[in-house]
């Protein structure tokens, strides 16, 4: 019989089969437990060779062209980072860079690496190591949240001028549908399954207390507070912990530096327009009116939820979460298990203000003409994002738990 504890809120499962295609929830909170994907490692395969052939296509084509009077400028994909690098602006290039083309190449490469070995029922050189770095890369290949900055400055550059789509941006739009596929197809448990332990290192004892559940391949292992095994995963070599080291203190202290970011982000200017010897600063406010008044409402509205709203929403929910913890309360841990599931997974997506800038910055590039910059707002912004990420990942939502399990008893 094989056990299971729910990375959210560590509560044990038995592991029982499920039928193709349906999933396992925790019966006390809600958090996807297992799924059973047909075939998932072959079609995980076949897609990802797709989705690097797309990759290359994308990044070796023209990308957008920028048609303005007589003058066209065309761009790739990497026009954007070269140009933020020039300006001097080399975090943001780095930030871009990682996000939208390394991280997702190497999550690629790195799934090619190991399915093609598994394939052939051989496993891969240093298989844990590198499945290992796949998971943990997920989060920071944002793709599609690019996608969404590109349609907002087609949308804004569209009154100024012509925008001409290249192959590349067709090709970039295949390649989020395929990694989206992929991601979905992958059923990460297939591959851990693939190492074999010797069933002693694990050293299931039925007592609960002594259990600990591994954040990565989600195997049951003996609580190393007991001391009798090494503190790390016997399959896939995580570092084990009860509970995720120091987790309030780290949250509130990302917390706070996201807030402090979060005010210069939002006072100083974000772009700066220089058209025919006329300078114009933006911040991300006076964009967003911009937006209004000029009657593109749907894009001010994504721009104010994903760059005002969501960020201060986060900054919100995880100062109550992290508040709740310390104050041991008891109040609907399934609601706030829900808080913390809706932070975590929505604040990729301000991000989206960053590629804006990235993008505009790459295509009105015509000397006197028009001229786009990034301002400080933009590095400002990109800290207050990554910030909130990593607090919403330092915080462990089963110390949420932990307090119910206190009160009850
Ligand atoms: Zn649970
Ligand atoms: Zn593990």
């Amino acid at each position: 019989m094989s056990l299971i504890a729910c990375h959210e809120c560590d509560l044990i499962h038995r592991v029982d089969p499920v039928p193709e295609g349906s999933a396992a929830k925790c019966s006390r909170c809600g958090a996807l437990l297992y799924q059973h994907k047909r075939d998932s490692l072959e079609r995980t395969l076949a897609l990802t060779v797709t989705g690097l052939i797309l990759f290359v296509v994308a990044n070796a084509f023209p990308f957008l062209g920028f048609k303005l009077q007589a003058q066209v400028h065309e761009t790739i994909l990497i026009t954007g980072v070269q140009e933020l690098y020039h300006q001097g602006m080399w975090i943001l290039a780095t930030v871009v860079l990682l996000t939208t083309i390394v991280m997702p190449a190497a999550q690629m490469m790195g799934l090619l690496y190991v399915l093609i070995p598994l394939r052939l029922n051989r496993l891969p050189w240093k298989l844990k190591e590198v499945f290992r770095l796949i998971q943990s890369l997920q989060p920071w290949a944002m793709m599609e949240v690019f996608m969404l900055g590109i349609l907002v400055s087609i949308v804004k550059l569209g009154k100024m001028a012509t925008i001409v789509p290249g192959i590349a941006a067709f090709a970039f739009m295949a390649l989020i549908f395929v990694l989206a596929a992929t991601m979905a197809v992958l059923d990460p448990h297939a591959v851990w399954e693939r190492i074999k332990i010797q069933e002693s290192t694990r050293g299931i004892s039925v007592g609960q207390a002594n259990l600990i559940g591994c954040h990565t391949c989600h195997l049951l292992c003996r609580s190393p507070s007991h001391g009798v095994y090494a503190l790390t995963c016997p399959r896939c070599g995580t570092h084990l912990h009860r509970r995720k080291p120091n987790s309030i203190a780290r949250t509130w202290a990302l917390i706070l530096a996201a807030a402090i970011f979060y005010v210069p982000a939002n006072v100083l200017p974000i772009t700066i327009v220089t058209s025919l010897g006329k300078k114009q600063a933006d911040t991300i406010i006076s964009g967003v009116i911009y937006f209004i008044s000029s009657g593109m409402w749907p894009i001010a509205l994504v721009i104010f939820v994903a760059s005002v709203f969501v960020p201060l929403l986060k900054l919100l929910a995880l100062s109550y979460l992290s508040f709740s913890v310390q104050r041991k309360s008891g109040w609907r841990p399934v609601d706030r298990t829900k808080i913390y599931r809706m932070a975590e997974v929505v604040g990729r997506w301000s991000m989206v203000d960053v590629y804006v800038v990235t993008i505009l910055v790459a295509m009105v590039n015509l000397g006197a003409l028009a001229t786009i910059e990034a301002g400080p707002a933009a590095v400002y912004f990109c800290g207050v994002v990554i910030i909130t990420m990593l607090a919403a990942m330092s915080f462990d939502p089963r110390l949420i738990w932990d307090n119910c399990e206190e009160n009850h008893e």
